[in-house]
């Protein structure tokens, strides 16, 4: 039976990382992949691509799209089906590249969800927010704390600021996103696959996600 692969699109900040976490620890057999996770792990362990991008990222600017296609591409072909994108695509460019390289292997994208957030919402919590590397678990201050502040609940290991999780660099973001957002939704709404769903918080959203999710995948016969 064919299985989930779905897409989260979302402005910077709107949770698409925590909603992914939701989804995975209720559908442990499914695999997920952030762009932006991949990336820090590389600025964290000093690579080559950490080199080129490290700058990029703490402005808040995209990253060249052959080398973050060529990155998400390698990681994708060590998954088996039954997946969800967090970060890739988020240009046009990307989309068609990602759809080309799918689509022959009949395991192209098949549910495409907008997280809808007020920017007013997503600026306060970013201000708030930090990441464990290595997972890319996510914590907020006030509405997800860390049980010991600084430290990640499942390893111990320190948390962290992200290089862009500051207003300069969250201004470009934000600038960036809606700028190449409109193209990306027509293209998945073409192909009949987008939903957007609007809400304030994770817990507000998941439960509609969830529905979301559960929809379509008994509607397409798709498995999670
Ligand atoms: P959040 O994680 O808060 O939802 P975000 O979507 O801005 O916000 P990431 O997806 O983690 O954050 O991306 C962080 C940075 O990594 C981006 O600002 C960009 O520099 C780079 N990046 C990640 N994915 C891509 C991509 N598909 N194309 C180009 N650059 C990317």
């Amino acid at each position: 039976m064919n299985q989930l692969r779905l897409l989260l699109l979302g402005p910077p900040g709107a949770g698409k990382g925590t909603q992914t976490s939701k989804l995975l620890a209720q559908f442990p057999q499914l695999k997920a992949i952030s762009s932006g996770d991949i990336l820090r792990q590389h600025i964290k362990n000093g690579t080559r691509i950490g080199t080129l991008t490290a700058q990029f990222i703490k402005q808040g600017k995209l990253v060249p799209n052959e080398l973050i296609t060529k990155l998400v591409f390698k990681h994708l072909s060590t998954l088996n089906d039954g997946w969800i994108l967090d970060g890739f695509p988020r240009t046009l460019i990307q989309a068609q590249n990602l759809s080309q390289y799918l689509n022959p292997l009949g395991k192209d994208i098949n549910l495409v969800i907008e997280l809808d957030v007020p920017e007013s919402v997503i600026l306060s919590r970013i201000e708030e927010r930090w990441v464990h590397l290595q997972s890319g678990r996510t914590y907020n201050d006030t509405y997800n704390a860390p049980k010991t502040p600084g430290v990640d609940d499942i390893t111990g290991e320190p948390l962290v600021r992200r290089s862009d999780d500051n207003k300069l660099a969250m201004q470009t973001r934000i600038r960036e996103y809606k700028a190449t957002i409109a193209p990306l939704r027509q293209f998945y709404k073409n192909k009949g696959l987008l939903s957007v769903i609007s809400g304030d918080s994770s817990d507000e959203i998941y439960p509609l996600l969830l529905d979301t999710v559960l929809e379509v995948s008994r509607a397409q016969e798709t498995q999670i």
